[in-house]
């Protein structure tokens, strides 16, 4: 019989969340054995995938082997988990090994459900149909925003909760953009359609973002979403509101995708009714079970599914995880920040960050960033400092500007 191998810590996934919180536990606690599994053998810093559809990055410098990001006193897992067993501390890998572990951290992100939308899967990647919520589709945005001179562009949004819920509507804004400098948008129909309510959850933002739905004359369809792709045809079906079908003809379509939780998270005893990790929203402890906490994109917690989260969580699952280990009895929280930089044209931002319930949680003097206006410092932010942050604070435990804070 073979002895399932026993961590201090293992980590559920090595993306954003991961990596994090794995460079903050050891950065504490350099003494326990942490695993993270991980099956993975690149990791992506996706926030960089909208400015890859717009052109202003690369694609290969959102990316870096998953090597060079674990932290060396890691053990990575190459595998993924299958199972999740809490009530025996256990994890079922892919490789037909089974792990144990003394507290678990729960970080694989989300499901995007391509196969969601009939036809997508066959369209994506040609003849018009795109998504920068794919590192391999991502360059061909810009490849079609660049050829398309006159015609009808399509962006869609699907039902929330979805990560950086302004993704959809900042390809909308740096496609148009470039349209509108080339002298050719008056030739574009450019659309909206999106399953929401209203054009952004957090109605201290809408004004600014209004005004560039107007500079480039876009169409809104409010609660309109995307079901089927006819990509011979070129034609894109929505059901609205009232339940009716509305077909539209396109030569350009940005799709995001319907999102879900990962199967073996909503199979497994930590999933909520909805399928993501039921947690306290504020320690990010699991609900039911006490040596489990989980962040990142697969939470139940109502705050913006952005990597700027859990560059927030990291710390709080950091530090409570440690807590409870019998390193202090402090408890922190996490106030549900979130940051989504809209980029509303090339070269100027409308810098989106709040908290739970829409608080508003702006990390710079308003004389410096308002998130009300377009600013052209947040867009150095987003281009410049953003993913040197990423790189060389956040996943190596570096906690600048998130200090957990604590509950008195
Ligand atoms: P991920 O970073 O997706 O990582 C999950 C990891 O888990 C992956 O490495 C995966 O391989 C691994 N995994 C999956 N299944 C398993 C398994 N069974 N076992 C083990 N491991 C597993 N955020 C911002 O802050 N600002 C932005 O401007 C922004 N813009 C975005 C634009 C786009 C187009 C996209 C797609 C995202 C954007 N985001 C933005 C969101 C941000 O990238 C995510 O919120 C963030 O990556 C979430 O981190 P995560 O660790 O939860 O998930």
């Amino acid at each position: 019989m073979t002895v399932a191998k026993q961590y201090d810590v293992v980590i559920v996934g090595g993306g954003a969340a991961g990596i994090a919180t794995a460079s903050s536990i050891l950065r504490r606690a350099s003494h326990l054995s942490v695993a993270i599994v991980e099956p993975a053998d690149t990791h992506y810093y996706q926030p960089g995938w909208t400015m890859v559809g717009a052109g202003v990055f690369s694609s290969h410098s959102t990316s870096r082997t998953m090597a060079s990001v674990m932290p060396k006193a890691a053990n990575w897992i190459k595998a993924a988990v299958n199972i999740l067993d809490p009530s025996n501390n256990a994890l079922e890998l892919s490789n037909g090994t089974n792990i144990t572990y003394g507290r678990l951290v729960v970080c694989p992100g989300l499901k995007l459900n391509w196969s969601g939308v009939e036809g997508l899967e066959a369209a994506l990647g040609h003849n018009g149909v795109t998504s920068n919520y794919s590192y391999k589709t991502a360059p061909y945005t810009w490849e079609l925003v660049q050829n398309l001179k006159s015609g009808k562009a399509l962006f869609t949004q699907p039902p929330m909760p979805i990560k950086c819920a302004g993704a959809p509507q900042k390809a909308l804004y740096l496609s148009a953009d470039h349209w509108f400098r080339q002298g050719v948008i008056r030739d574009i129909d450019i659309n909206f359609f999106t399953s929401t309510p209203g054009l952004f959850g957090v109605a201290h933002y809408v004004p600014a973002l209004m005004k560039y739905i107007e500079k480039y004359d876009a169409a809104l369809h409010l609660q309109h979403t995307l079901t089927k792709i006819d990509s011979a045809a070129k034609i894109a079906t929505f059901r609205n509101q009232e339940g009716e079908l509305v077909e539209s003809e396109y030569d350009m379509l940005h799709v995001c995708p319907p999102q879900c939780a990962p199967d073996f998270i909503r199979q497994s005893p930590l999933a909520n009714s909805d399928g993501w990790v039921d947690v306290d929203q504020e320690t990010l402890q699991s609900k039911h079970f006490e040596n489990v906490w989980s962040l990142g994109d697969v939470i139940s917690a109502p705050n913006a599914k952005t990597a700027a989260a859990a560059r927030a969580q990291a710390p709080v699952v950091a530090t409570n995880l440690l807590a409870h280990a019998g390193s202090s009895n402090r408890v922190n929280h996490y106030n549900g920040y979130g940051s989504c930089p809209l980029t509303v044209e090339r070269g100027k931002i409308v810098l989106a960050e709040f908290g739970y319930g829409g608080k508003l949680l702006p990390s710079f003097p308003k004389w410096l960033i308002d998130g009300q206006y377009p600013s052209v410092l947040a867009w150095l932010l987003k281009a410049q400092a953003l993913p040197w942050l990423y790189w060389n604070a956040m996943l190596k435990g570096r906690e600048w500007l998130v200090k957990p804070e604590h509950n008195s």
